[in-house]
Formats: C-alpha cells, sequence, structure tokens
C-alpha cells in the first residue's frame, strides 16, 4: 500500500495548493486557517481524480481515507451522515484549479432519505417544510448533475406543482406540497434511470464523488479547456463540506458578494442577497434578490460581521476577492471565496487602487495586469448608454465593434462591400471558400465553432471583428432567427468581438479612451490614471526596447506618440505601387541596361522622398529599412487579365505591341512557388543597380536631414540572406554608395541583415561577421521553419490542427518556443559568440504578441518591433517580462 494521501481536511490546506486540492478547497482551507466561519469539511485531491480517470476506478486507498475523514467529520459535527433520527448533510462540490463551465457542478443535502427527512424536520424545530424543501433539491440536484436526468423535467414539475396551488413562487409551497412534490421527483428519477433514488447515505455520497471526477472530461468542460488552453490531464477536486442552511426561514438566506466592483474596479463592496434561499437560487433568478444594503436591514450584525470579513479578505489576498455566503438563522457561514475575475478597466483600476492603497508595489501591479487586456481597452466600444437590444451572445473570438448589414454569402459580402455598404457576414460555421467575405466583412457571427474555429483563427489572422458559436442562432437562407426573433438580409446588427454579444439594430461605436490618452489628447478619468502609472511603471522596469514596423510618416509619428522608440521595419515594396508602377514595369520589362538605368533613376528621388518623410517624423532614433523584399511580378498585372486583354486585343485587330511585350515577362516571371523563388537578396544580386538605387536613396535623404541639423539613424536591412557570402556582396556595393553619399555628414549607417530563412539561422556565426545587426523576421522563419505557407495552411487546414491539439495556438500568433524559438536562440547565441555587440531585434507581427514577448525578453533581444497599435502592448509586456524574470 502505497502512502499516498488523497484527502485533506480543511484545517490541513492552504491558499497555494490550487493545483492539489483545486481553487475552491484551497481557499476554503486558507479560510479555515483565518479563523473564518466556515463549515467543516475535506478536500479529496485532484490527484484521486486523476487516478479515477486513468484506471477508472478510485485508487484503493481513497475509500478508507474518505471514510475516516468522514467519521471525523461526523464527530466534530455531533451527528452521523443521514442519521435518520439527527442526520449531517453534507454537500459535494467540485474544484478544480480553474474554474471551468460545463463540469459538473454542486450537490446539496447529501444524506437525506425517506426516513431521515423527519430527523432533519426535528433538528429544526419540527420544520416540516424546510425538511421536504430540502428533500426534494436534493433528488432533483443529484437526477440532474449525477444520473443526467433532464433538469427540464424537475422544473417543470415545480411549476406544476405552484399552478395547482396558485403560488407565484416557491415559498408559498407548503410542507405537504413540497413533500407531494417530493415524491414526483423521485418517479421522475425513477423513469429515467430505470431505479430507485438512492437511499444509502454513503452511496450518495459515492455516486457524486465519482460523477464530479467523471465531469472532468464532460463535452463541455472539454470544450472549454480546449479553447481556454488548460490542460486537459490537470483533474478536478471533490469537496465535502457539511450543510448551513439558508432556507430556514426569514432570518437565514444565501448570498454572493465581490470587494469591489468587478465590472469598473471601482471602490466599494457589490452583492446579492436571497432571503430563506439555497444555494444557486440566487444566481439563478427564482425570485427577486436583494443588494446587500439591504441586508443591513434584515439583519444587522450578520452584515457587519460579512463586511469586516470582506475587509480581512482583501487584506490578506491583496486583492479584489469574490465571496459565496449563507446565513443560518442568523449566523454567518462562509462558503466560497477566490480572487475574483473582473474586465479589463476593472484590472488596471484596481491594480492602481492598491498601490494606492499601499496593499502591494508598482511590480506586483504590474503583474496584475496584462498585454491582452490593454489590447481590449484600446478597441473602440459600443456606446451602451441607449441599452441597445441584446438579439443573443456567442464567444468573442476576435474583439472589436462592429455594425453592419447582415448577409449570409461570402458573395453577397463582397458585392454589397464594393458598393461601400458595411456588412456583417452571419454563417453557421466558414470555410475556406468564405474567405473573399470575410476580408469584405466589416465582422463575422457564425452560429457553430469556438475560438479555434475556422471563423476565429481567420478573422484574429486578418484583424477582423467576430463573434463565433452564438448557438442560438438558426439560418436558413436568407434570413436567421433567434430567440423568436427574426432578421432578415440586410438588417442591421451589431456585433462585440470581446463580450461576443449580438445586438439588433445600430449600435452607437465610441472610441477608446486609452487611445485618446497614447494619441496625446488630454482625457480624464481613473482609467487612463491607471493606464498611464502602469505604464510608466513598464517603461521603467522593460530591457526591450520596442520600436514599430511603420512604412509612412504617418504611421511612424502614430507610433512615436504610442511610445515607439524607433522603427524595426519599414517595407520599402509599397514605395513601388501607385504611379510609380508604370516605372517598376519599365524596370522589369527593360531589354537593355540603359533603359533600367533610365528607370532607376526615375524612381530614385521618389524613393528618397518617402525616406526623408520617413527619417523626420523619427528623427533621432534609429530606422530599419527593409529592402525589396516581394518577387517583382507582384508589381505587374495578373497573368490571367493580360491574357484576356492581349486575346481581346488582337482578335479586334488593335494594336497590343505593348500588352504582348507584359504578357510576354509575366509569363517568363511566373513562379511555381515565389515564396521561395527570386525575391529579397536574390533580387539586388540578379537585378543591377536595384539594390544601389534604394541605398543612394536612403543615404541622399540621410545626408539631407543632418544638413538641416536633424540626427537620422538609418539602418539598411537585406532580407531573405540564407547564406553570409549573399551578405557580404551586398554589403560591399552598399558601404560604397554610403561612404560617397555621406561623408562628412556625421550620419552613421549600419547594414544588418534579416534572420527569415533557417539556414541564416543555423549559421548566424558566419552571417554575424557581415552584419552590424539582426532582425528576426518571425513571419518567414515561421513559415519556411514549418514549411507552411501562411496564405495557404490558415485558411485551409489550421482549425484542423488545432482541434487535433497539434499546437494550442497558431504559431503565427504566438511564437512556436520550441522549433522556430531554438532557430531564434541559435542564432542570438552564435551571432553573439562572434560579434558580443550585435544588436539583435525582431520584426515580425510576433513582436506584439505578449507570450511572445516574454519568450524574446528571455532570450536577451535588444528590441522587438511592432504595428503601431500594439506597441503600448509591447512595452507593458516586456516591462511583465523583466519583473517575472528577475
Ligand atoms: P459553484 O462552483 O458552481 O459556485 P459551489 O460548490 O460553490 O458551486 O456551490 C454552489 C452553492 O451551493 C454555494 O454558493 C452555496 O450557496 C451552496 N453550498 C455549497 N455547499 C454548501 C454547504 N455545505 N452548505 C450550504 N450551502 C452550500
Ligand atoms: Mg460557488
Ligand atoms: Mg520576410
Amino acid at each position: 500500500m502505497s502512502g499516498e494521501k488523497y484527502v485533506y481536511d480543511f484545517s490541513e490546506g492552504h491558499k497555494d495548493l490550487k493545483e492539489l486540492l483545486g481553487g475552491k478547497g484551497a481557499n476554503l482551507a486558507e479560510m479555515t486557517r483565518l479563523g473564518l466561519p466556515v463549515p467543516a469539511g475535506f478536500t479529496v485531491t485532484t490527484e484521486a481524480c486523476r487516478a479515477y480517470l486513468a484506471t477508472g476506478s478510485a485508487p484503493d486507498e481513497l475509500a478508507g481515507q474518505i471514510d475516516s475523514h468522514l467519521a471525523a467529520l461526523e464527530s466534530t459535527m455531533g451527528r452521523h451522515l443521514g442519521d435518520p433520527s439527527d442526520p449531517l448533510l453534507v454537500s459535494v462540490r467540485s474544484g478544480a484549479a480553474f474554474s471551468m463551465p460545463g463540469m459538473m457542478e454542486t450537490v446539496l443535502n447529501v444524506g437525506l432519505n425517506d426516513a431521515s427527512v423527519a430527523g432533519l424536520a426535528a433538528q429544526a424545530g419540527g420544520d416540516e417544510r424546510f425538511a421536504w424543501d430540502s428533500y426534494r433539491r436534493l433528488v432533483q440536484m443529484f437526477g440532474k448533475t449525477v444520473c443526467d436526468v433532464p433538469g427540464d423535467d424537475f422544473s417543470d414539475a415545480l411549476e406544476e406543482a405552484k399552478k395547482t396551488r396558485g403560488a407565484t413562487n416557491d415559498l408559498q409551497l407548503d410542507a405537504a406540497d413540497l413533500r407531494a412534490l417530493t415524491e414526483r421527483y423521485k418517479h421522475i428519477f425513477a423513469k429515467h434511470t430505470g431505479h430507485e433514488f438512492p437511499q444509502e447515505p454513503q452511496l450518495q455520497l459515492r455516486l457524486a464523488m465519482e460523477a464530479v471526477f467523471r465531469s472532468w472530461n464532460a463535452e463541455r468542460a472539454v470544450l472549454y479547456r480546449r479553447q481556454e488552453r488548460i490542460p486537459a490531464d490537470l483533474g478536478t477536486a471533490v469537496n465535502v463540506v457539511a450543510m448551513v442552511f439558508g432556507n430556514l426561514g426569514p432570518d437565514s438566506g444565501t448570498g454572493v458578494a465581490f470587494t469591489r466592483d468587478p465590472a469598473t474596479g471601482a471602490q466599494g463592496i457589490y452583492g446579492d442577497y436571497l432571503q430563506n434561499a439555497q444555494g444557486e437560487d440566487v444566481v439563478a433568478g427564482i425570485r427577486n434578490t436583494v443588494g446587500l444594503e439591504e441586508l443591513k436591514e434584515l439583519d444587522h450584525r450578520s452584515y457587519d460581521q460579512l463586511i469586516e470579513i470582506m475587509a480581512l479578505l482583501e487584506g490578506h489576498y491583496r486583492d479584489l476577492c469574490d465571496i459565496e455566503f449563507t446565513i443560518e438563522r442568523g449566523k454567518l457561514w462562509m462558503l466560497q471565496t477566490r480572487v475574483g475575475k473582473r474586465t479589463a478597466a476593472a484590472a488596471f483600476r484596481i491594480a492602481a487602487q492598491l498601490v494606492t492603497e499601499g496593499a502591494i508595489d508598482l511590480d506586483e501591479a504590474l503583474l496584475r495586469v496584462n498585454g491582452a487586456q490593454l489590447a481590449q481597452l484600446m478597441f473602440p466600444r459600443f456606446d451602451l448608454a441607449g441599452e441597445p437590444a441584446v438579439l443573443t451572445s456567442g464567444i468573442g473570438a476576435s474583439p472589436g465593434a462592429a455594425v453592419g448589414k447582415v448577409v449570409f454569402s461570402a458573395a453577397r459580402a463582397t458585392e454589397l462591400a464594393a458598393a461601400g455598404e458595411d456588412v456583417i457576414l452571419v454563417r453557421r460555421e466558414t470555410n475556406p471558400e468564405d474567405l473573399a467575405g470575410m476580408i469584405a466583412a466589416k465582422g463575422i457571427l457564425t452560429a457553430r465553432g469556438g475560438k479555434t474555429s475556422h471563423a476565429a483563427v481567420v478573422a484574429r489572422g486578418m484583424g477582423r471583428t467576430c463573434v463565433c458559436g452564438a448557438d442560438a442562432v438558426e439560418i436558413s437562407r436568407d434570413r436567421f432567427t433567434v430567440a423568436g426573433r427574426t432578421v432578415a438580409e440586410g438588417d442591421v446588427i451589431s456585433i462585440d468581438g470581446t463580450s461576443g454579444r449580438v445586438y439588433l439594430g445600430p449600435v452607437p461605436v465610441r472610441p477608446s479612451e486609452v487611445v485618446q490618452y497614447f494619441e496625446g489628447e488630454p482625457v480624464d478619468s481613473t482609467l487612463v490614471e491607471a493606464v498611464h502609472t502602469l505604464m510608466d511603471h513598464a517603461d521603467e522596469r522593460r530591457r526591450l526596447a520596442v520600436r514599430t514596423n511603420a512604412d509612412t510618416g504617418a504611421d511612424a509619428a502614430r507610433a512615436r506618440r504610442f511610445g515607439a522608440e524607433g522603427i524595426g521595419l519599414c517595407r520599402t515594396e509599397h514605395m513601388f505601387l501607385g504611379d510609380r508602377k508604370e516605372l517598376v514595369e519599365r524596370l522589369i520589362l527593360a531589354g537593355a541596361d540603359g533603359d533600367r538605368k533610365a528607370a532607376l533613376e526615375a524612381l530614385l528621388p521618389l524613393q528618397r522622398a518617402d525616406f526623408v518623410e520617413l527619417f523626420r517624423a523619427m528623427d533621432g532614433r534609429p530606422v530599419t529599412v527593409r529592402l525589396i523584399d516581394p518577387p517583382l511580378h507582384e508589381f505587374l498585372p495578373s497573368l490571367e487579365e493580360l491574357a484576356v486583354t492581349v486575346a481581346v486585343a488582337r482578335e479586334r485587330g488593335e494594336d497590343h505591341a505593348e500588352e504582348a511585350q507584359l504578357l510576354d515577362a509575366v509569363r517568363r516571371m511566373h513562379e511555381q512557388n515565389p515564396m521561395l523563388g527570386l525575391r529579397g537578396v536574390r533580387l539586388g544580386l540578379v537585378i543591377p543597380g536595384l539594390f544601389a538605387m534604394q541605398v543612394r536613396a536612403i543615404a541622399q535623404a540621410a545626408a539631407q536631414l543632418a544638413g538641416e541639423g536633424l540626427d537620422p539613424q538609418p539602418e539598411i536591412m537585406v532580407p531573405l540572406v540564407g547564406a553570409v557570402q549573399e551578405l557580404e556582396m551586398v554589403r560591399q556595393e552598399c558601404e560604397h554608395i554610403v561612404e560617397e553619399v555621406i561623408s562628412g555628414t556625421g550620419v552613421r549607417v549600419l547594414i544588418g541583415t534579416m534572420i527569415e530563412v533557417p539556414r541564416a539561422a543555423l549559421t548566424a556565426g558566419q552571417i554575424a561577421e557581415a552584419a552590424d545587426f539582426f532582425s528576426f523576421g518571425t513571419n518567414d522563419l515561421t513559415q519556411m521553419g514549418w514549411g507552411f505557407s501562411r496564405d495557404d495552411v490558415e485558411g485551409a487546414f489550421f482549425w484542423r490542427y488545432l482541434e487535433l491539439g497539434i499546437f494550442g495556438i497558431s504559431p503565427f500568433e504566438s511564437i512556436d518556443r520550441e522549433g522556430v524559438g531554438r532557430l531564434i536562440r541559435i542564432a542570438t547565441d552564435e551571432g553573439r559568440a562572434v560579434k558580443p555587440d550585435l544588436k539583435i531585434g525582431v520584426c515580425g507581427e510576433h513582436g506584439g504578441d505578449p507570450e511572445s514577448v516574454h519568450f524574446f525578453h528571455d532570450v536577451g533581444l535588444d528590441y522587438v518591433s511592432c504595428s503601431p497599435f500594439r506597441v503600448p502592448v509591447a512595452r507593458l509586456e516586456a516591462g511583465r517580462a523583466a519583473i517575472t524574470r528577475s
């Protein structure tokens, strides 16, 4: 027999044993240790659950350990479980380390049966009504949660009993009614299960506990864990707690409370109380609850004690706590507490308040908020002041507030969007064929699927607002119905990708006050003050610099207001679009050297003007300019279109020499796998003068600004290098031009490379010899590391990979630490071994992802770079990373 301890008395545990005792059990133990009025009880560990789930039966030692803890509980309480004349009753409560909807809830009043119900009445001074009320609740909860009897059958029977009585609520049923109802419930139970309601108290206890274990693998719980990325093998604990009764009359009741407002973070207690009620009645809405202030009138003593305990718990946990309590005939009992969930805004406010109150320091406060919450606060929000009608709700899968006309097909979405309409694409679920419609829509609403469904993954990938899994929505061809309402194509709805709520009609959208604050506008709000305090501290603590990815002066200026300390990636290819396309065509089609030179010469001043604007906006800060990266044929018209034009012109006998020449070029340059073809540094080596023109434009822009007394800090970045030889050749050419243009201006130009081809990461030691800096292009590094073409895989099958658990989150959303991350580590270590002061950063989208920022901090990079909007998120997370790892 192994010495494994599977059962802990409440007096044996404490709050840091969550993994073993579950959140509920650990905190019940903590409250017991603090001397608070907690009913006696014990916790069966998550380890027992894991053993049960692995083998299908409880470990051998468990029964004996439960027996002895039950015996101890009986002796503490001076009663025996289910004793016919004076019964001890218990509740059986699930409680995992993370709270998890979909798992088995609680069974109250375990130990009641046809005999002990009389004993319970006697205990309560002859209150038969109370005893039968408790018994019928047991049959109902046990039936529903342990034996899967449909809950509606019980509530229908209750409604019927009320109707027969002419009663409007359950309190008007008397002892005889409840006794009859209990009989009715037992019939329902027997009908559905094929056996009688178990009368043996020990058996009730065992069955209830095993049901809790099994509920770990209930469908909804599994789904929830997958969505929230909670490991599947933790198991749940079971708490067995001596019953106290809130249904013993008007001087009893049950309630929930918060030590601060979890919605806004405002100071002051919040809560609801329901007189003469048990357990879930408060939240089930069977009768109207009253606010805590009214408890003060009803039971001053219990109220004062509750306030005192709440203050004590807040002081102890140094955070917002939520609480479940019951009052039994004027005596207060604490049944649960935990550090309470809260909205993003409340998280920032509360963290800052606690600092002001001296409860926590700034480091701790910074750890209490996170980048995802900050990002949430930066989206525009619906103004709910007009109390818009909530149509239904689903899972908030991609944040934002979108308003538009309902459409039911991708084709219709593209059509209306092209006509300038805002549309919301509504689908049962989406698939790759919906992609064009998803791009055209302002928002996406689906009836099926969770946070990892196709709709969710794709919407997040392109920053589109999405609510998915709104399962009350029934879609037919050109309309949907939900809760009896019909919404036709063209009707306007509003969807909230954070809360998952769907509103009928247009809801006004308000800009984010946090963004207004970052923009430098004066905003007077406690939220903005809190954000300000915590951002300041993050900036003080962080070691990673934060730059932005920006291609225009306007983006650069905005990012700077958001706190960017430079540009980590300026893509030069947009500079080849618009009215410059013609020049690029000329460049590509150039037959003779002379033609090409002329085209490049025409492009030079245009590029220079772009860089002047950019360096000016980022004066005094580094600006990394990536030389042209995409394959040139991306700048040419599509093969199909051109072929049609030429064919038509030929048919009509019109002049088509130019088009035909272009078509030839397009055919010539067509690639099977453009992502792996002629692009990046390869272009620079194949097309003479292309990189030279760009480098000259950069150097001239810098020289011009230096002449104006500014401080431009250009960094020239060569994309797609896989071998040091490539970089060496480009470098030589660049140095030459730079030297010629900037000598005497005092400008210093760095020349470095992206690390985005796995071979570059693996030969980083060699490449470092020719580079002043490295910048990880984590998008391409992920594509090439996994062999994924992002555009092809995200829409086509990523949902399946997520469903299969091959990865918990898309490697394009959050850096794959073990694979791609290892390439980053190797390159960093080997690069620095050769050149200790090698500047190293990240310029892929991962630079703005909270989890990834922590990884980049750990690896020891110098900076991350991300889109302007993610800059504050990266700053905050870089600060948090510095604290966590110090
Ligand atoms: P959940 O995890 O869904 O909150 P709980 O285990 O907390 O479920 O139980 C729900 C409610 O049942 C509690 O808030 C409390 O009101 C009631 N309850 C649980 N155990 C007891 C008990 N021993 N005595 C009285 N009420 C109880
Ligand atoms: Mg609870
Ligand atoms: Mg790239």
